[in-house]
């Protein structure tokens, strides 16, 4: 099976070429062609550890999907069975500090991989969204049939590229599936990210900037997925899946901010004393929360479900790859 994913040396992306490559659930040969145009997130670095060079099963081309020429010509020339769009700008603090690059990664790209899919006849496209699509919800939860209410101009993009890739459904029947997950942790996620820059902060014994005001001290809710589940989610989906559908993938695993800081402190041996309390981002969204009713259905189950175990594990991984993410760091 010939598998295009977009975005393949990022957080996410790595973790499920890695998944692909390695894992007996995939259960068939497949050959990966990684398209990454290599941004601060990407760099490579992700993937380095895989050894891939020496991989008959691997290729990688470092281009931008914002390029229609470029992605319609890998499109045509190597006919993937399955596309897998991961490549975004993905923070949200950097899209409210300036939203171009998120315009135009997150939705002209995207549009790109729809167009050139269209023109190619690809069977079928997993375009990858978020639960932020829905904005914030302060009880209850977001199943697939609520509206799209997202705040940042992040989320924003990625809701947008998903109303196209329904339209391209609906109007000429493009095959194509979208997952929208909760907040993922695991190893190789860029250390910007809340998990990980606390963690790296910590290990370097820094203080961990927790957003933070009268009203709202820390209290924040995301709901946290396992990376490695996501990946088994998104593959399981591509292959169990109706197309045009949209397929929310929970964590299952709600938190506010200021208890995942607790135990990342516990387990690092600190108090809170390494708090530094800073101002809430701007439209900062107090909760996440979807229904996984959908997915479940479909029949899939998750592996790892312990979240203070996980992250303990991953604190580990930060801990011993210092190689990894020190360079990173800004
Ligand atoms: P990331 O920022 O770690 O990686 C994104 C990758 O995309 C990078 O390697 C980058 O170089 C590449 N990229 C960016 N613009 C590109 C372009 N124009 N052309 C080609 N490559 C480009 O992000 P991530 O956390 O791995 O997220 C992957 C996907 O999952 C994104 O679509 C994101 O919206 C979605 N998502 C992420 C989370 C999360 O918790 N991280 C949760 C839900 C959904």
């Amino acid at each position: 099976m010939k598998i295009l994913v977009t975005g393949g040396c990022g957080f996410i992306g790595s973790n499920f070429i890695q998944y692909l490559l390695t894992d007996k659930e995939i259960g068939e040969e497949v050959m990966i062609l990684n398209i990454d145009k290599m941004t601060y997130a990407g760099k490579g670095r992700n993937i380095e550890h895989m050894n891939l060079s020496q991989n008959k099963n691997y290729e990688f081309i470092e281009g931008d999907i914002t390029n229609m020429e470029l992605v319609n010509y890998i499109i045509a020339k190597n006919k993937p069975d399955i596309i897998f769009n991961f490549a975004a700008e993905s923070h949200v603090d950097r899209s409210i500090e300036n939203s171009n690059a998120f315009e135009q990664s997150n939705f002209l790209g995207a549009c790109n991989i729809f167009k050139a899919a269209l023109n190619n006849k690809i069977k079928k496209i997993i375009q990858i969204s978020t639960d932020e699509v829905y904005g914030s919800i302060n009880q209850g939860n977001f199943s697939e049939e609520s509206f799209l209410n997202p705040s940042s101009p992040y989320s924003s993009s990625k809701a947008a590229a998903e109303i196209m890739a329904l339209s391209y459904f609906k109007t000429h029947n493009l095959p194509v599936i979208i997952t929208r997950s909760a907040n993922n942790y695991g190893p190789y996620q860029f250390p910007e990210k809340i998990l990980p820059l606390f963690i790296t902060n910590l290990i370097e014994g820094k203080k961990v900037p927790l957003m933070w005001s009268e009203e709202n001290p820390g209290l924040n809710v995301r709901d946290w997925l396992n990376v490695k589940d996501n990946c088994r989610a998104i593959w399981f989906i591509s292959k169990n899946g109706e197309n045009g559908n949209i397929y929310n993938i929970p964590g299952e695993n709600e938190k506010t901010n200021y208890e995942i800081t607790k135990i990342i402190l516990r387990y690092l041996g600190f108090g809170e004393e390494m708090i530094e309390k800073v101002p809430h981002r701007k439209a900062h969204d107090f909760r996440y929360s979807i229904l996984g009713h959908k997915l479940k259905k479909l029949g899939f189950t998750y592996i790892h479900k312990n979240l203070e175990e996980e992250i303990e594990k991953v604190i580990e991984w930060y801990k011993n790859n210092p190689d990894w993410w020190r360079p990173l760091k800004i």
